[in-house]
């Protein structure tokens, strides 16, 4: 047991099953013991072998023999033939990594909205949760811990082949992530973070980030969102993923512009960055005239009004439609009024003064 990198992340790839006496998980967390030992629990186990203690010993596996209770001792099983040396019973029992814990801990440092089911049918392999940085925008991230490549191979293969959308890879290094799995990973547009490299380890089974989320997930984030642009198209609204419809105002600044706000976003857009022009002439299409109109009845339309046309039914629905896309809020952003004759929007929306 030397000449190999120690620390947590490293002992998850090293530790066959997850599980080994106490010894060798202080072995192989090495600096990293201390607070690494938060996440290994007793699995009610008792080793059937020790990892060599003799100071320049075999450094094989003892074969653990149990005389009695009190009586136990490791016996050197290979050519070497070093000392055989006692154990308590506490040095037997097996310490299991804590697998709910850390997929617990792993989803709140990088800000996963939590789903009930965290399982696969994958060996290793976790589904943390979901990562949603923008409404509209979410990628479930797992989990995977091998210890030999193939394995390692054989969850990218079932994971690439049961997601159809782009998802993250979590890892504990990047030692069995070949740049040809990468390749695979990102010619899916999916990613893959080894979490050595990302996460450290603090004190109370808790993580924290090295370095920024954005930083750590830039280039999926790249070939995920569309890239904030000028010109003819309707823009990217960085909306919150919790937003809902009544998080968002609209106030008119003048008849081609308006400011928009939902929750921590906001931005000032005409009526092209909205989507909301004419394919043909560029001109603001009749829902964008429509939230004008919205806007001017203080966000109320009833049949009583004079600018409740009937053709506005169906003009309702195409806006809800434009600012759904804008939005990637679900849902309608309209609804009945309580009398049943007209329409309120769920957003604040107000006219220019
Ligand atoms: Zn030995
Ligand atoms: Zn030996």
């Amino acid at each position: 047991m030397k000449n190999r990198p120690t620390g947590f992340w490293q002992a998850l790839e090293a530790v066959p099953g997850t599980a080994a006496v106490d010894a060798e998980w202080k072995d192989r967390f090495g600096n990293d013991y201390g607070t690494a030992k938060a996440f290994i629990r007793p699995n009610g186990k008792l080793a059937s072998s020790h990892p060599c203690m003799v100071q320049r010993g075999c450094g094989c596996e003892h074969e653990v023999v149990a005389h009695d209770q009190e009586d136990i001792v490791a016996v050197c099983r290979c050519e070497r033939g070093c000392e055989t040396f006692a154990l308590q019973r506490s040095d037997i029992v097996v310490y299991e990594l804590d697998r709910p814990a850390l997929d617990t801990a792993l989803a709140k440092v990088f800000g996963l909205i939590e789903e009930t089911d965290a399982g696969t049918d994958l060996p290793g392999t976790t589904r943390l949760g979901v990562y949603s940085p923008y409404a509209g925008y979410r990628f479930p991230v797992y989990l995977a811990i091998q210890i030999e490549p193939d394995d390692f191979n054989e969850a990218l293969d079932g994971l690439l082949g049961r997601n159809g959308t782009p998802f993250i890879l979590l890892s504990p290094t990047r030692e069995l992530c070949s740049a040809k799995a990468e390749k695979r990973l990102t010619d899916k547009r999916s990613g893959f973070v080894p979490l050595s490299e990302n996460v450290g380890l603090g004190t109370k089974r808790k993580f924290r980030l090295v370095h920024p989320l954005d930083d750590i997930l830039a280039h999926f984030l790249s070939s995920n969102l569309p890239s904030p642009k000028e010109g003819d198209s309707m823009v990217f609204f960085p909306t919150p993923p919790d937003a809902t419809w009544r998080d968002v105002s609209i106030r008119f600044k003048d008849g081609h512009t308006v400011s928009v706000k939902a929750k921590t976003a906001g931005g000032v857009f005409n009526y092209t960055q909205m989507g909301m022009a004419n394919k043909k002439n560029g001109d603001p299409t009749l829902q964008w005239g429509l939230l004008k109109v919205f806007a001017d009845e203080r966000g109320v339309l009833d049949w009583t009004s004079n600018k409740a046309d009937r053709k506005n039914q169906k003009r309702r629905e195409l806006l809800a439609a434009n600012l759904r896309d804008f939005f990637r809020i679900e849902g309608d952003p309209f609804r009945l009024t309580d009398d049943g004759k007209g329409w309120q929007a769920l957003f604040l929306i107000s006219p220019d003064e």
